[in-house]
């Protein structure tokens, strides 16, 4: 669990931590319950994977903040964020919303830029497509933070989901987040995986130069020869387990659709190599 820290942490967020680690999970999902101090009701974001304990943990964190579950939201429709939806609502009988409507229940899908209002605690949907076409980021505007889900993670940079996740999309979402922190002054990031982020904004410009080098990386190699999305993925991420091997796959195809989109013809061969 991670606690706030007086004057640094988020107020309004309190994370409990599913047992489901892993090299994608990192050191498990993190489901978040906001709410406004002394209110009543709160929202619970991302029950995180099919795992009762889990639950309980986070119903339990729910009794002890003081609240009732009002609403479920969704960063985004992945198992290890979602699979508890079911049984959180069951449970509770709280709506709950993503931005694919497939995952809604008694209400609406998110919108982007929307207000969502809860006893006195304002939520501000963000959609940042990359990771998935449907992830969404949470602003508390009140406590300067950020849920990301699985659009920044806590450690390390995140995986484009490719095809359903883009990486263009994915680079316009970091620019947008990037926007957001330079405005606010300063701005935490509650990830969906991994430690919360106090720095933000140079959080954010790691991860965007480190696209930027995989980018020209990429470009390197197959201006030096590399024809096929196995040559690239060689080249680039040298050996890789077999566990990883379909995910690193992803990433190449996601590099090079995005450097065909820009002009590459070179990346739209490789491709369909
Ligand atoms: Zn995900």
């Amino acid at each position: 669990m991670i606690e706030p820290v007086e004057g640094v942490a988020p107020q309004r967020a309190r994370c409990v931590t599913a047992s489901n680690p892993g090299v994608l999970t990192l050191a498990g999902t993190n489901t978040w319950v906001l709410f406004e101090p002394d209110a009543e009701r709160c929202i619970v974001v991302d029950p995180g994977p099919d795992d009762a304990s889990h639950l309980d943990a986070v119903l339990i964190e729910v009794e002890r903040v003081g609240c009732e579950v009002a609403l479920i939201l969704l960063t985004h429709g992945h198992a290890d964020h979602s699979a508890a939806v079911g049984a959180l609502h069951a449970q509770t009988q709280a709506p709950v919303r993503g931005l694919d409507p497939a995952w809604c229940r008694g209400t609406v899908p998110l919108r982007d830029r929307e207000q969502i209002e809860v006893d006195g605690l304002t939520v501000q949907v963000i959609a940042t497509p990359g990771h998935t076409a449907d992830s969404v980021c949470f602003f508390l505007p009140r406590d300067g933070a950020l849920l990301t889900g699985d659009t920044i993670l806590g450690e390390g940079s995140s995986l484009i989901a490719w095809p359903d996740g883009r990486l263009g999309d994915y680079l316009n979402s970091l620019k947008r987040l990037r926007d957001l922190a330079a405005a606010g002054g300063s701005l935490t990031l509650l990830p969906g995986h991994g430690p919360l982020v106090l720095w933000g904004l140079p959080a954010i410009d790691t991860l965007i130069a480190h696209r930027t080098k995989r980018l020209a990386q990429v470009t390197d190699v197959l201006d030096a020869g590399a024809s096929t999305v196995g040559e690239v993925v060689t080249a680039v991420y040298g050996l890789s387990g077999p566990a990883l091997h379909d995910v690193v796959i992803a990433q190449v195809q996601s590099q090079l659709e995005y450097l065909s989109s820009k002009g590459n013809s070179r990346a739209a061969d490789a491709m369909h190599g």
